[in-house]
């Protein structure tokens, strides 16, 4: 499939920075090259409305980037398919169907799901967010409905935990009989400033949500979490919310990878062992620095992909991404309540929310969202 007179650029995952990418490509002269966008399904999430979502304060098509049309915007070709390997001898990615696409340049931002702590054939994550959605509409109120008590039980309490924990008490509000849990190991959103972990613990205690610290899971069996030093929970459903994985095929590929997976990427965003391969997102590592996995830095390295590819293209030296060590911080509570962190600033409240809402919705309209009802929450689009 490579065109013979223009280099074939393959942009692998439909995640925030190819979006932004394709954005960039409509606004900037690029030279001659020809852009393909490969992504698994055609609607791709923006983290950022995730927990809106869940709580039902917007639907699954406003939180969505309709990818096939982004691209033809971009003068970019879409196929929709799954990677299911990079062959870096020969140039090409492999996909699930066995198909094949050649690059001359390739870009991987395929994401990351929940890590699976435990053996537990019964519990559902997070991510990809769609049969999580699919899910909460479906089977879950049933099974709420038909319990006098129900203890929805989530595990992982870093920013997404909380945000889902705080979403789903919002979602699920009519249903006295509900009680959520976050079951944690490390304490709620470690890492984040000790000001932002007692704002949101005492939104979390306002809501009557239940926490249990210092809590490591290392068994499940009958519906009963069993921790490290013999205690117990029993829960009627069970979420995870744990830390950021990366897929198998990376590390089973000839790409360096981090011992836990990751695509070992230098400063320029470029993988150490294939110059002709960038990763970006969440399923990058930088060498040089420790990122959280986080929707804000796969937005933040959308630039300087963009600058780097077109270097490459015109044979030019690469430059470093540059990561921003302050930087916003919004932590949805739902029920139209935020908490806001950058550097020594705090914030808490409805009109945290309301700025929130205002950030998330500019950033989803310079995209094109799919039509309303379009997404299939368990179906492929
Ligand atoms: C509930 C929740 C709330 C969050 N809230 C926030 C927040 O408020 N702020 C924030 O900064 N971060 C947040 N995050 C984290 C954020 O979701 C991730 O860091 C972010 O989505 C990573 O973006 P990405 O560009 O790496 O990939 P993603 O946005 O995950 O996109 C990956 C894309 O690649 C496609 N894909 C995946 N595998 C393949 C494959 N094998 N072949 C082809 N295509 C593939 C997928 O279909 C998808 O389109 C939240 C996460 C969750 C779960």
């Amino acid at each position: 499939m490579s065109n013979k007179i223009q280099p074939t650029v393959v942009l692998a995952g439909g995640g925030h920075t190819h979006a932004l990418f394709l954005k960039k490509l409509q606004q900037a002269k690029v030279p001659p090259a020809h852009f393909i966008l490969v992504s698994a399904s055609r609607y791709t999430p923006y983290s950022g409305m995730l927990p809106g979502v869940i709580s039902g304060q917007y639907t699954a098509e406003q939180s969505h980037i309709d990818l096939e049309s982004l691209a033809k915007q971009s003068k970019c070709t879409f196929i929709k398919a799954t990677l299911s390997n990079v062959d870096t001898d020969a140039n090409e990615l492999v996909f699930e169907n066995g198909d094949r696409l050649h690059y001359d340049i390739l870009s991987i931002n395929t994401g990351s799901t929940q890590s699976r702590v435990i053996e537990a054939t019964d519990c559902i994550s997070i991510k990809p967010i769609r049969p999580f959605l699919s899910w909460l509409n479906q089977p879950l109120p049933e099974q709420i409905k038909r319990n006098d008590r129900f203890n929805l039980f989530i595990i992982g309490a870093g920013a997404a935990g909380v945000e889902v924990a705080m979403a789903l008490h919002h979602r699920f509000r009519c249903f006295p009989q509900l009680k959520v849990h976050i079951v944690t190991a490390r304490g709620i959103l470690a890492g984040h400033p000790v000001e932002v972990q007692k704002m949101a613990a005492e939104e979390i205690e306002r809501k009557k949500i239940a926490i249990h610290n210092n809590f490591r899971v290392n068994a499940v069996k009958d519906n009963t979490l069993f921790s490290d030093q013999n205690e117990s929970l029993h829960y009627d459903a069970l979420i995870l919310a744990t830390p950021a994985t990366p897929a198998t095929w990376p590390s089973e590929s000839q790409l360096a990878t981090s011992p836990q997976g990751f695509i070992q990427v230098n400063p320029m965003l470029q993988s150490i062992s294939h110059d002709n391969v960038f990763a970006c997102g969440d399923i990058a590592e930088l060498t040089h620095s420790r990122l959280a996995k986080s929707g804000v830095y796969a937005v933040r390295q959308a630039p300087a992909l963009f600058r780097n590819i077109n270097l490459m293209l015109e044979e030019k030296p690469l430059e470093p991404f540059c990561p921003q060590s302050r930087f916003l911080s919004l932590l949805s509570c739902a029920g139209d309540q935020a908490i806001a962190s950058r550097g020594w600033f705090r914030a808490r409240g409805r009109l945290v929310w309301l700025w929130k809402d205002w950030i998330d919705r500019r950033f989803m309209a310079q995209f094109p969202l799919p039509e309303p009802g379009s997404i299939k929450l368990n179906g492929t689009d």
